[in-house]
Order: C-alpha cells, then sequence, then structure tokens
C-alpha cells in the first residue's frame, strides 16, 4: 500500500477519495480539514491516518480531546496543513481543499518532491507560474482531479512526438440558469444557484458553475497544466456532462473522453495513473442517452468566462485577484448579501486596476489579502 495524504478530506472530493483510495492501492498517511469536526472525527476513527490537521486553531484543540483515545498526532494552521503535505512517508499528497488555502500546502508537496493529485484549482488559477516552476524544479508530477482535466489528460496519453495538439476542448455543462438572460439573473437566489443539475458538488464550486466563472478558472487552470495559449483553450456547453472533455490534434482528429458523471473516475485515475483499475462507478449506455446536446457558451448573459480570459492574457496578478475577488463575492453572495450578478461585475472591476507584477508565491497571497479586502458589495 501506498501513503496518501487528503486535504479536505470531509469535502464531496475528499468523501469520494475516501471510497476509492483503498482499492486504488492506499492507506491514509494525514488527512486535514477547515474547521468542523464533527465528520471528520468519524473519518479518523475508521480510517486512523498517523497524522490530522484542521485549520482551525479551536477546532483543532477540541478535536484533540475528543480523540485523545487515539494514536494521532493533530496540527493545526497552515502550519499543520505544509507539515502534512511534506510528510516524509508521503507517496502522494491529494489537495481537495477549496479555495487559495490550498497554495501553500501545494507548494510545501511539491518542495518536498511529492507528486500532487490536484483538485484545488483556486492554487494554479492564483500561483500557475509559480507552481509549474516548481512543479519543473522538483521533477514531481502534478495529475488533474477536475474531471475536464482529467479527461484532456487521459486525451493526451499516447501523444505522438511529432505533430501537435491544435486546441483542447473543455465541456461546461451550463449549469443551473442555462438559458437565463441577464434580466432573469438579476433575481436568483443562493438556494437557485445550489441546485446543480448533474454534479453534486461542494457550495463554492457549485456557485461558480452556476456563474460560469468556474469554466474561466479551469481555462486558466488548463492553461497552466498543459501549457496550453489561452487562444487555444474552447468551451463548448454541453447539458449532460458525458464528454467530459476533448483534445483536437493538428490532423483533425478529436479525441473524447466519456462517461456518466462521476468523479470517482478522475479521483482514481489521478491515484492510479497510468493504469487503470475496475470501479464501480455506473457503466455509459449511449442508446440509454440517445442524444448529447452542445451550445455556444452564452458570454452576454454569462460574462465570467470571457473576464477569467482577459485575466490570463494580461497574465502575472490579474488571474490571482479575479479569482480573490470571486471567493470573496460567492460567500458574501451565499450569505446574502450580495446579488448574483454582482459576482462577475465585481470580478470584471479588478480588470481595471493597476496591479504590480507578482515575483514569488509571497506577493500572490498578499494581492489575495488585498483583493479580498477591497471587496465590500
Ligand atoms: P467542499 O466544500 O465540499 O469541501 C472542501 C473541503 O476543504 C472540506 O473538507 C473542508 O473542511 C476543507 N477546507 C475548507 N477550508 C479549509 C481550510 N482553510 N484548511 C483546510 N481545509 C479546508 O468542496 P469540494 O466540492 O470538495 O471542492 C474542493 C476543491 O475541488 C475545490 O477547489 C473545487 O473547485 C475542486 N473541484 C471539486 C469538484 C467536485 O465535484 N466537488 C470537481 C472539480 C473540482
Ligand atoms: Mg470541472
Amino acid at each position: 500500500m501506498k501513503n496518501l495524504v487528503l486535504l479536505g478530506a470531509t469535502g464531496s472530493i475528499g468523501t469520494q477519495t475516501l471510497e476509492v483510495a483503498e482499492e486504488a492501492g492506499y492507506r491514509l498517511l494525514a488527512m486535514a480539514v477547515g474547521s468542523r469536526i464533527d465528520a471528520f472525527e468519524e473519518q479518523l476513527r475508521r480510517f486512523r491516518p498517523a497524522f490530522a490537521a484542521v485549520y482551525d486553531e479551536k477546532a483543532a484543540a477540541d478535536l484533540k480531546v475528543r480523540i485523545a483515545d487515539l494514536p494521532i498526532k493533530v496540527l493545526s494552521g497552515m502550519d499543520g496543513l505544509c507539515t502534512l503535505a511534506a510528510l516524509p512517508k508521503a507517496d502522494l499528497v491529494l489537495n481537495a481543499v477549496v479555495g487559495m488555502v490550498g497554495l501553500l500546502p501545494t507548494m510545501a508537496a511539491i518542495g518536498a518532491g511529492h507528486d500532487v493529485a490536484l483538485a484545488n484549482k483556486e492554487t494554479l488559477v492564483a500561483g500557475g507560474a509559480f507552481v509549474m516552476d516548481a512543479v519543473r524544479k522538483n521533477g514531481v508530477r502534478l495529475l488533474p482531479v477536475d474531471s475536464e482535466h482529467s479527461a484532456v489528460f487521459q486525451c493526451l496519453q499516447g501523444k505522438p512526438e511529432k505533430g501537435r495538439v491544435r486546441r483542447l476542448i473543455l465541456t461546461a455543462s451550463g449549469g443551473p440558469f442555462f438559458g437565463y438572460t441577464k434580466e432573469k439573473l438579476e433575481t436568483v437566489t443562493p438556494q437557485m444557484a445550489l441546485k446543480h443539475p448533474n454534479w453534486s458538488m461542494g457550495a463554492k464550486i457549485t456557485v461558480d458553475s452556476a456563474s460560469m466563472m468556474n469554466k474561466g478558472l479551469e481555462i486558466i487552470e488548463a492553461r497552466w497544466l498543459f501549457d496550453m495559449p489561452e487562444d487555444r483553450i474552447d468551451v463548448v456547453v454541453h447539458r449532460e456532462s458525458v464528454v467530459h472533455s476533448l483534445v483536437e490534434y493538428d490532423d483533425g482528429a478529436v479525441l473524447a473522453q466519456l462517461g456518466e458523471p462521476d468523479m470517482r473516475v478522475p479521483i482514481q485515475y489521478a491515484l492510479t495513473y497510468p493504469d487503470r483499475l475496475p470501479s464501480p462507478v455506473k457503466r455509459l449506455s449511449l442508446a440509454d442517452w440517445g442524444r448529447l446536446t452542445f451550445f455556444a457558451p452564452d458570454d452576454a448573459a454569462f460574462p465570467a468566462m470571457q473576464v477569467c480570459r482577459e485575466a490570463l492574457r494580461r497574465g502575472g496578478a490579474y488571474p490571482a485577484a479575479v479569482n480573490a475577488v470571486n471567493e470573496r463575492a460567492v460567500a458574501l453572495f451565499l450569505a446574502g448579501k450580495l446579488p448574483f450578478s454582482r459576482i462577475p461585475a465585481l470580478a470584471e472591476e479588478t480588470l481595471a486596476k493597476t496591479l504590480p507584477t507578482p515575483s514569488s508565491v509571497e506577493d500572490i497571497l498578499e494581492i489575495d489579502r488585498c483583493m479580498r479586502s477591497e471587496v465590500t458589495k
């Protein structure tokens, strides 16, 4: 068995990772969460990792008391997350925390020479240049967990020496507000945004899917993972989420990866790459689906994706700034303090600012702090 460090264990990706980890040949060396410890305590009793970390100091202190009967070392704060990510015994670190808070643990894992399976897309959006630089310097693998990026990664296996990839085509479900006009989007509520048609995910990414910000973030993620310029990453809306993404080669051949929407497939592939192991997921029957539909994205009603494209073209601090403002705006929207339409509007306003060019991860963190604090309403 290989040793897995799982950050974000109680989340949507985290719990599905625990479902597939053992079959994929991993035991849990360490697990970490943000602040909620009820479900975490149950997980710890079941998986018995040697280390646990809770970002919130008070919750970590609580947890120590609750699991005093177990031989688990409990750490806290960002130091705790980074210590776990860099544990010498780790074979793979799966980062499934939500938001920019995942950046330093990702860097810590890479710095320690560990392969990283990355669900935490905000890490690449904000600090992509620094993360990829560290990946190259340390000779580690960054394995995509995001379903679209896993699909692209799978379609790139066996890529020939000669001839090139012309274009990546990411699919987007379109979310719960597909077909809505700008006017209709003025009145949507958090409850409506949280009803994703195809996937059951954490609240933040579900809102990002509703605004199409998620696809914008994924364009930036793809730029770094596959070293592909922004103008060669296309997006097509595909309501059924059966085609997970596509790669077009120079000769006109387009390869796609398909399957029933189930995150356990990309999670497992990141754990077993380059092997494929059996999985309990529902098998795809195209005849049962009958038809699959595809549409051009509606950038007029959903401007977030174009905001991300522009941030990526400008480079430097702009993607980190858009991400920071989006994280804060989504939190305010979920708390009922911001209308939905203000999310892309606030993100777009960052493009009008003059931002310093970051030269380190610390600079990225500073830009993140600064941009977040500017978001009020
Ligand atoms: P989630 O909200 O369900 O879970 C988030 C997890 O992160 C929880 O375990 C939480 O305790 C932990 N966490 C939150 N704040 C933390 C902190 N400060 N320190 C440590 N841990 C913290 O989120 P999710 O849907 O599982 O998404 C996780 C990441 O994966 C996101 O970046 C998301 O964009 C990406 N992703 C998710 C899906 C999906 O299907 N859910 C698909 C693709 C990509
Ligand atoms: Mg995705």
